[in-house]
């Protein structure tokens, strides 16, 4: 099937699941520029910066599901501004953004291929020093990182950076990336890989039987940076696999950077090994933003991207915005967007009002298979194997966490539960939901186990 006919099947079952004014204003000038590249992603254009952070909170789940549906081989979507991508006239006034999200011409002329994450390195170009705000809560995380930057392989080896969601850890991670190919000019392999990724790649190999092609191509890089490391604990093969391949890049003094929602001593489904491999490097922690970093933040977000929003609004948004850097970044686009796409005046109530939808995107459209699939991912079962009727004992456990949370989270009803995992009567999903509830209280490394799913449930891809 062709692109276009692709994009056509998936406009015509997205339209029938949210409303009409979102899917004309939202998703009518998108566009399937690419398929399926070889590393299974699709690439979708909007023609501008809002509607592909829009379209990418909001839509993004369904989005992936629906061409899953046509071609299972994707794996995941990025989006980008298209110039190609027809623009509606009321917008074709204002200058487009570019994937740096700067709302210039000249910069929003720039070819697809530009916006492009390396496949080589997967790192994103968007992610540099330059755009990144120094401050009394990353200054020491981004000290380390510059000296690992001049010593490569040699100075801090692992890095360790942790802290919460939305606080700047991949971009510390993928600027690093990113100046030392710069600084290197090329002649060192840099690898970034999400945690997630490196699970996939190494269950994807064991059962095919490719396990030597997998060892070469993470023993080969000169610096392997892994993003959100927290998710790797717990799960036997891949976390041996880690290891050794951190031993072999480790003893001939390649870099290794490393990020985690937590220290490593807060992981406790860690091997005690993998643990002190980490503790012997350099651990660094980002915490949140005081005030006139959060302010720093977006006076800077705002100068980068042409916008003149007043002094006033970026006080009143970093006074009210303080959990973390990704929901101030969310705050501030759309205060943009009312004021530079809409001409609309953005008063303290808009703003409380942008202030609570922003906040609580992250909880909505979460859908009872993609608590199944997350569940099934952190076990490495698959999620047949969970809505089957197995009875292997592996799958117990998994199935009723699936369970368990299901009710927890959707609050589906019981006999909707039973059904959906593998047929069963609801005493079934009472009897699991009940036992589960008890066995958090009582044993840490389940809780800690669920608390790591449900986090990834909630996230925001
Ligand atoms: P994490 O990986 O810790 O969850 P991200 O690196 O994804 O967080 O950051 C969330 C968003 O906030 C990104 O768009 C990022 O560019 C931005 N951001 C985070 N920290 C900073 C900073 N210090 N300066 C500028 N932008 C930042
Ligand atoms: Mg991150």
């Amino acid at each position: 099937m062709e692109p276009k006919n692709i994009w056509q099947t998936v406009l015509g079952e997205i339209e029938l699941q949210i409303s009409r004014p979102n899917f004309l204003t939202w998703l009518k000038h998108s566009e399937l520029v690419e398929q399926n590249t070889k590393e299974g992603v699709a690439l979708v254009s909007l023609p501008n910066n809002f509607a592909k952070e829009w379209v990418k909170t909001r839509y993004h789940k369904l989005i992936l599901s629906s061409l899953r549906t046509i071609d299972s081989s994707i794996k995941n979507v990025d989006y980008v501004v298209s110039t190609r991508t027809a623009v509606p006239p009321s917008v074709k006034t204002v200058p487009r953004a570019s994937a740096q999200g700067a709302l210039t011409e000249e910069k929003s002329q720039l070819p697809i291929t530009e916006l492009r994450i390396d496949p080589k390195t997967n790192l994103n170009p968007r992610y540099t020093f330059a755009s990144f705000v120094v401050g009394s809560s990353n200054e020491l995380a981004y000290a380390a990182t510059q000296a690992v930057i001049k010593h490569v392989g040699k100075k801090y080896n692992p890095l360790f950076v942790y802290g919460g969601v939305g606080l700047g850890k991949t971009h510390l991670l993928q600027a690093a990336g990113n100046a030392i190919i710069e600084e290197y000019k090329g002649a060192t392999n840099v690898l970034y890989i999400t945690s997630e990724k490196f699970i996939n790649d190494v269950v994807w190999a064991i059962r095919n039987k490719r396990t030597d092609d997998m060892k070469k191509k993470y023993r080969d890089v000169d610096v392997l940076i892994i993003d959100d490391i927290q998710f790797i604990g717990g799960k036997t093969s891949t976390e041996l696999e880690f290891f050794y391949t951190f031993n072999a890049l480790h003893e001939t003094n390649k870099q290794i950077i490393i990020s985690s929602d937590r220290a490593p001593a807060a992981i406790p489904t860690l091997e005690d090994r993998l643990r002190s491999r980490f503790e012997a490097g350099m651990i660094v922690d980002i915490s949140n933003p005081d005030f006139e970093m959060r302010l720093a933040i977006l006076k800077s977000k705002n100068q980068d991207q042409g916008w003149n929003i007043d002094e006033k609004i970026l006080h009143t948004i970093a006074s009210k915005v303080q959990r973390n850097v990704r929901e101030l970044e969310g705050v501030l686009n759309k205060v943009a967007f009312y004021q530079q796409y809409k001409q609309e005046t953005v008063d303290a109530k808009k703003i409380e009002e942008i202030i609570g939808e922003v906040v609580q995107v992250a909880s909505k459209n979460i859908t009872a298979n993609e608590v199944i699939k997350t569940v099934a991912d952190f076990y490495e079962v698959s999620p047949s194997d969970l809505t089957d009727r197995s009875r292997k004992q592996e799958v117990v456990e998994p199935r009723q966490i699936a369970m368990y949370l299901l009710r927890d989270i959707l609050k589906l009803s019981y006999p909707h539960i039973g059904e959906k995992l593998g047929k069963r009567d609801h005493t079934t999903a009472i009897h699991a939901y009940e036992k589960i509830t008890k066995e958090i209280s009582q044993n840490p490394s389940l809780n800690q186990k669920i608390n790591l799913i449900k986090e990834r449930v909630y996230k925001t891809v």
